[in-house]
């Protein structure tokens, strides 16, 4: 959908149908809340991280020794603690990983699989998704889901788009998703 609010009116000067798209635009859709969960628990709760690493000064363009070393310190610090924590409390958990920070990291992408945690989709290069083409993001999706599944051996279901959900965000249709945490 386009926005096509005019922008020099103010939010009370809004017509309806222009208050109520912006509303209508983010609803949350179906609810997904089962009768009841596993077990009995009372609750469900999903645990998630985006080892994105060098990938956010990279997707700028931005190759300064100081920004890519922050992202090698996630990697090579957090990432590790992480992943003693979940071991420790026996907690699974979700990895939205960009493939090219798989790439620079396949020893990580093993020790989640190695894990139990399943390793989800969130971009080619942490790229700005909305600004893009539907095709070039759709290619880029692609890219990232085949070497996830190349380095993990798992086929990732679950994807968390980089940068927001544009209205031309779709999963690739040669593939199916269990789940997103960015809108479809
Ligand atoms: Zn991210």
């Amino acid at each position: 959908m386009t926005d096509t609010t005019d922008r020099s009116a103010e939010p009370w000067q809004w017509d309806e149908p222009t208050w109520r798209g912006h509303v209508e635009r983010v609803r949350a859709g179906a609810r997904l809340v089962p009768p009841s969960w596993p077990g009995g628990a009372r609750v469900a709760v999903a645990i998630s991280f985006d080892p994105d690493h060098e990938t956010i000064p990279l997707r700028d363009g931005e190759t300064r020794p100081g920004k890519l070393a922050q992202g090698e310190y996630g990697a090579r610090v957090a990432v590790p603690k992480i992943l003693r924590m979940l071991a420790d409390h026996r907690v699974p958990a979700s990895f939205f990983m960009p493939g090219v920070s798989a790439l620079l990291h396949p020893d990580e992408v093993e020790a989640y699989a190695a894990g139990g945690h399943e390793i989800g989709v969130h971009g080619w290069i942490h790229e700005r998704n909305m600004l893009l083409a539907r095709e070039d993001e759709l290619d880029l999706t692609v890219r990232a889901i085949e070497t996830l599944e190349k380095l993990s051996g798992v086929r990732p279901v679950g994807i968390r788009t980089p940068a927001g959900t544009s209205p031309t965000t779709r999963w690739p249709s040669s593939s199916s998703s269990a789940w997103s945490t960015t809108r479809p």
